[in-house]
């Protein structure tokens, strides 16, 4: 088909009028053969109008018929042709006239007619060839249309094989879709063919058509029928065309897609190709590094190795320390089982310490009460006797003018004096110490005494006895000897350690210490810093001094001597010193002044005062340790000048002092406490409830007996006096009770 009308000469518009001019001509020329044969056929002989006048005629008759309503059919023309004159008058002219006026009017509507047919069919067959012209012509526009798009799609077939040519995959599906394409251009080619032959067709019966102008209308009909499927044939070819056209678009956006497609795999691609070089730069990296990290990989290996050797090592030590700590836990846990057996027992011992400690208490305050009866029972002063043994000085005599009775009741209480017929003169006392008696003996019966200092009472122990009968022995003894340390230091001591011990009650206890000497009737202050080195009499004087040590007491009982060295002690060292210090100035004074010592009284005096810081309560004691000058009677010395004024001095004083007591003993209205320094510095310590233990010092030695005899007796008067203050408590300030009380009182 395309080769045929590529052959053909290209038509143009005025070649188409052209064209269907000489058609219409050719129709025309048709019809009037047409004619021709109908009035040869049907009107022969008749006269008929020009042919020119029968085609220009119109639809209407000229006498107004209406053409448009009359029918004639074939056989009507041909009896209309065949009639024949009615047989009548053959002379009667006028019927026949009639006759064949109604036949020509007849015949001629039957020749309008036919005419008016004629016409129609010729406008008819025109008004086809035109159409079948037009058709043609759309035909032919079509079929450029068609050679057209079928151009752009073998451009669009060219690219797509460049594109496939790019695209080996998709190139075999683009060479599928140009083969189908082609198919199609080869199909559609032959449809083209086809229309032409149709048309050839078409042409020919357009022929036959003018040739038979009888079978105008079946031709007509044909004609047209083959118009219709000329039609169809082209509306499938243009539906086809349209299929193909969408098929095209399909392909287009195929071909989009696969571009797309194409693309993100080139995108993908890309990045795959980035991320492979990534990749290989990583890679490149970790190879280095891992160079890197095999040198430290193997460096770590020794490291390692070094410390497993090491851990090795450590465990091994480990497993000792483990067994170790196992034995300590073991121990641990027995030590704690220990632990609470030992709290178990400290708790019991705490306990039953406490419960000690409240018996110690009921103890104390038991023994307070015995104390204070059998003080009072044995009375308020009380004497012991204490023989000195026989001395070297004494290494003529072998005998001792005293023994002491064995009966059970004189035991430790008896004295008796031998005299030379061989009598023996009984004595008892409330203690009798024999010569072999030690100090501790004599300090553990005096303790108790000493103790009730601090308890508040006023104690007075002082010696009593010829000279060198052992009075200075039993007070001071010797300080430098711990064993023959005699009873003051003992007291302070114990006095001290006491006040230490009740210091866990609460008891604060403040100690004040002086040291004086009487002598001829005057007070000496040993103590005293101003005292020089030396010591005469006349220094010794406290006129030149300018102190008179006068003595007073006030209404508590307390005795002050004014401008006499009172020293704070605290401990028994600083007493000792005190009694170091004092011994030294009186033996001084013994060894410049002819034994002035035994001629004058040695009063040692400590102050105690106590303060119960829990119960606020507070005891005032006072312990009092006389060291009397000798009694012996001033006819035995023979003394004359001073030695007489001291010896008539020391008879009063000593005389004074009995007489005090059996003043008190009697109980009369005055006591003489001022007829000497003596009796006036103790007068506090003799009344009242105060307690007073005299030691009744004796010389065995038969050279002595009779100033024994005398201390023995003048002893065993005091000894029966009863001071008779029963009863009487410790005179305490404001309410105060003894420490021992105090204790008892806090349980
Ligand atoms: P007094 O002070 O009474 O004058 P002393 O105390 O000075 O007497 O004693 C005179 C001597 O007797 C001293 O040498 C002393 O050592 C000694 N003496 C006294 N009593 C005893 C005794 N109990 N034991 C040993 N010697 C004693
Ligand atoms: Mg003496």
């Amino acid at each position: 088909m395309s080769s045929r009308n590529q052959n053909r000469p290209p038509h143009s518009n005025s070649n188409k009028k052209v064209g269907a001019e000489e058609v219409v001509k050719d129709k025309r020329s048709s019809i009037e053969i047409e004619a021709e044969k109908l009035e040869k056929q049907g009107v022969a002989g008749r006269a008929r109008a020009p042919l020119s006048a029968m085609v220009n005629n119109t639809t209407s008759d000229s006498d107004g018929t209406d053409l448009n309503n009359i029918e004639f059919t074939k056989e009507d023309i041909e009896s209309l042709l065949n009639e024949k004159m009615k047989k009548g008058n053959p002379y009667n002219n006028k019927i026949k006239v009639d006759q064949m006026v109604d036949l020509i009017k007849r015949l001629k509507l039957c020749v309008r007619w036919c005419v008016h047919e004629n016409e129609k069919l010729q406008s008819a067959v025109e008004s086809a060839v035109k159409k079948s012209c037009d058709s043609e012509i759309e035909m032919k526009n079509k079929t450029e249309e068609l050679n057209d798009t079928i151009s752009d799609m073998r451009e669009t077939i060219s690219f797509l094989e460049e594109i496939n040519a790019k695209e080996k995959s998709e190139k075999l599906v683009a060479i599928d879709d140009n083969l189908n394409l082609q198919q199609c251009n080869s199909s559609l080619q032959s449809d083209l063919k086809s229309a032409n032959e149709a048309y050839r067709r078409l042409e020919m019966e357009k022929a036959i058509i003018v040739e038979s102008l009888n079978d105008t209308r079946d031709l007509n009909k044909e004609l047209q029928d083959r118009l219709k499927s000329l039609k169809d044939s082209q509306n499938e070819s243009i539906k086809h065309k349209e299929t193909l056209a969408n098929e095209l678009t399909c392909l287009r956006e195929e071909l989009k897609k696969i571009v797309d497609d194409r693309d993100r795999v080139q995108g993908r691609l890309n990045a795959v190709i980035e991320e492979r070089e990534n990749y290989i730069k990583f890679k490149y990296e970790t190879y280095s590094k891992l160079d890197k990290l095999a040198i430290k990989t193997e460096a770590l290996e020794e490291t390692c190795s070094s410390q497993k050797a090491k851990i090795t090592i450590l465990e091994q030590k480990l497993r000792v320390e483990r067994e170790k700590l196992e034995m300590a836990d073991l121990s641990a846990v027995e030590t704690r089982a220990m632990s609470e057996e030992h709290k178990r027992i400290i708790r019991e011992l705490q306990d039953r310490l406490a419960d000690k400690e409240i018996q110690v208490v009921e103890g104390e305050k038991l023994r307070k009460k015995l104390h204070n009866t059998v003080l009072e029972l044995k009375g308020n002063i009380r004497v012991f006797c204490r023989v000195r043994p026989l001395l070297r000085e004494d290494r003529f005599e072998t005998n001792m003018v005293v023994s002491y009775p064995t009966s059970i009741d004189m035991l430790d209480r008896g004295i008796e004096l031998v005299q030379n017929a061989g009598q023996k003169q009984l004595f008892t006392f409330d203690k009798v110490f024999s010569h072999e008696a030690s100090q501790h003996d004599v300090f553990t019966e005096i303790s108790q005494l000493v103790q009730s200092a601090l308890d508040g009472y006023k104690v007075c122990i002082f010696a009593y006895g010829q000279t060198g009968s052992g009075k200075t022995y039993t007070m001071m003894g010797r300080p430098d000897a711990p064993d023959l340390k005699g009873m003051i230091p003992l007291s302070l001591e114990q006095i001290f350690q006491t006040s230490q011990s009740l210091k866990d009650q609460g008891w604060n206890f403040k100690m004040q210490a002086s040291m004086l000497e009487i002598y001829n009737e005057t007070i000496k202050d040993l103590l005293s810093s101003n005292r020089s080195s030396g010591f005469d009499q006349t220094r010794a004087d406290n006129s030149v001094h300018g102190k008179q040590y006068t003595i007073r007491h006030d209404k508590n009982g307390n005795t002050h001597v004014l401008d006499l060295t009172i020293v704070d002690v605290s401990s028994p060292n600083e007493i000792s010193s005190l009694l170091e210090k004092a011994a030294q100035i009186r033996s001084m004074g013994r060894t410049q002044m002819n034994e002035q010592s035994s001629r004058s009284h040695f009063v040692v005096t400590l102050r105690m005062c106590g303060i119960n810081e829990n119960t606020e309560q507070q005891v005032q004691g006072v312990l009092n340790l006389i060291d009397l000058a000798g009694s012996e009677r001033l006819s035995k010395s023979g003394a004359t000048g001073d030695r007489l004024k001291e010896a008539q001095a020391i008879n009063q004083s000593l005389s004074s002092l009995s007489n005090v007591i059996f003043a008190l003993a009697k109980k009369e209205e005055h006591i003489p406490f001022r007829d000497s320094k003596l009796t006036h510095l103790l007068q506090p310590c003799l009344e009242g409830d105060s307690k007073t233990l005299m030691f009744v010092n004796i010389s065995p030695d038969q050279s002595s007996i009779d100033e024994s005899l005398c201390s023995l007796r003048f002893a065993a008067r005091v000894n029966a006096v009863k001071l008779g203050f029963h009863g009487v408590r410790p005179r305490h300030t404001q309410g105060a009770m003894s420490p021992a009380l105090a204790r008892t009182e806090k349980y």
